[in-house]
């Protein structure tokens, strides 16, 4: 068996001849070296791979050994592998899923990746599609793609595998459709510059419906809007008159959307509750720090004044007050088990995302990092924004959630530990933390309707 310490030096060789590679000579030399590259990186993938097969079946005998049963085992080990490899919890359910398919039920794919011709994106959709099928079955695909692996695209070879799948086990289809029924659901998701995506997971007829009602709502829109033009137009007004927006489709179609699901007559008058941070500076000056909407990131802050100048927008100010040296948000204290409203808040600003490292979720709970049960105080001191999963999982045998309000540290079961500051954001955009107190900063939020 190989040490840690020896398989570190061998990495530590391999990044280091990697970082002084001279420049290729040619263009040819430079695609040739994309190709020798690409091929290591997928060796690398599949050693990953091995590695976290191993360690889930470590796991599993450790805790078989300690007499813990069998649908309680394993709980947590997607975060551990996440961790390790820099990615959010849920990415890392897909990488573990992943790594103990190829290396238990998908020994083509698997030679495919370890040799460098098939990608770890593709040997992932040979896993997933192939996740409602027997071992048998997952066995057999495996083989009969093989030939493909590598060389199809990556919906033909999702469309290729379905096709098996299907032929193979038409009931395990069957459930699966039901199941991906009962998965649908709907997610927010920060986009850039001032948007977001709305996204919807649903049955696909469901979906075909929603945008045809769409469509014919737009439809009926744009020729009532082109019936007034013509109107306006021949009674002689002029397009300013009849207020020519010329709006596209798109934006048409988009208002209406919004339109529908908020029941407001116009999309611009939305009330839903949403809290922006923003610096004092931002709102009555002229700094360029942009404003920040706790869970999707920044917005320009001249888009949020001219948002909060809307006189339909009913809005009111809480103030809150940072420490003048590095923008931390000030402490609350509570004598109460539950968060008030205002710690709560507080925490969603500060934490922005859930604070485990790299995960992506929205902050659900406000965690007593020491808990309740041990003597933990409800404070700003003993205070974490997690989501659910990641607040259940820290719960698990061997996980510890420490820290302090700047800093989370994460420790695993097997004592890996990782450090991530927590101060709100927002106070990381200033180009100079050294700067005079920041001030207050101020957040506005519309009424709820
Ligand atoms: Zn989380």
């Amino acid at each position: 068996m190989e040490t840690a310490v020896e398989v570190a030096e061998k990495v530590q060789e391999l990044v280091t001849s990697l970082a002084s590679l001279p420049p290729a000579a040619s263009e040819e030399d430079n695609i040739d070296r994309l190709q020798h590259l690409e091929r290591a990186k997928r060796a690398l993938a599949a050693a990953q791979a091995t590695a976290t097969n191993a360690f889930v079946e470590q796991r599993k005998a450790h805790e078989a050994g300690m007499r813990i049963t069998t649908s309680e085992q394993l709980k947590g080990i997607e975060a551990e592998v996440g961790l390790a490899r820099g990615e959010s919890p849920f990415v890392g359910a897909a990488l573990t899923y992943t790594a103990t398919a190829l290396c238990n039920v998908l020994p083509k794919t698997y030679a495919a990746l370890a040799d460098g011709r098939v990608s770890e994106y593709h040997a992932r959709i040979v896993a997933e599609q192939t996740s409602h099928l027997s071992d048998a079955h997952r066995r057999e695909i495996d083989g009969l793609i093989a030939h493909r692996v590598g060389k199809a695209s990556s919906s033909q070879l999702r469309k290729l595998i379905q096709g098996h799948a299907y032929r193979l086990d038409r009931k395990a289809a069957e459930q699966r459709a039901a199941q991906n029924r009962r998965d649908r659901r709907v997610c927010l998701d920060p986009g850039s510059d001032g948007l977001s995506y709305l996204t919807a997971e649903l049955p696909t007829h469901q979906a075909v419906a929603v945008m045809d009602a769409l469509e014919k709502l737009t439809n009926q829109r744009l020729a009532a809007h082109r019936r007034q033009q013509t109107q306006a137009a021949a009674a002689g007004d002029t397009p300013e008159a009849i207020g020519d927006e010329s709006l596209s489709r798109d934006q048409v179609i988009a208002d209406i959307f919004v339109e529908l699901l908020t029941g407001q007559t116009t999309a611009d008058g939305v009330t839903a509750e949403v809290v922006v941070v923003m610096h004092d500076t931002s709102l009555f000056g002229n700094d360029d720090v942009p404003a920040w909407l706790p869970g999707h990131g920044p917005l320009p802050a001249g888009m949020v004044k001219h948002w909060l100048a809307d006189p339909a927008a009913a809005k009111f100010f809480r103030r809150m007050y940072t420490r003048a040296t590095d923008g931390q948000l000030v402490a609350l204290e509570s004598k109460r088990r539950h968060f008030p409203e205002g710690l709560s808040k507080m925490l969603a600003i500060r934490d922005d995302t859930c604070a485990t490292p790299w995960c992506n979720s929205p902050v659900e709970d406000a965690d007593h990092r020491k808990s309740w049960a041990q003597g933990g105080a409800t404070s700003w001191e003993n205070a974490t924004g997690l989501c659910k999963r990641c607040n259940q999982r820290k719960e698990n045998r061997g996980w510890s959630y420490t820290g302090t309000p700047d800093l989370l540290m994460v420790t695993t079961p097997t004592g890996h530990q990782y450090t991530v500051p927590t101060r709100p954001p927002i106070s990381q955009l200033r180009h100079d933390t050294t700067d005079p107190p920041i001030g207050p900063i101020d957040i506005a939020w519309p009424a709820a309707a």
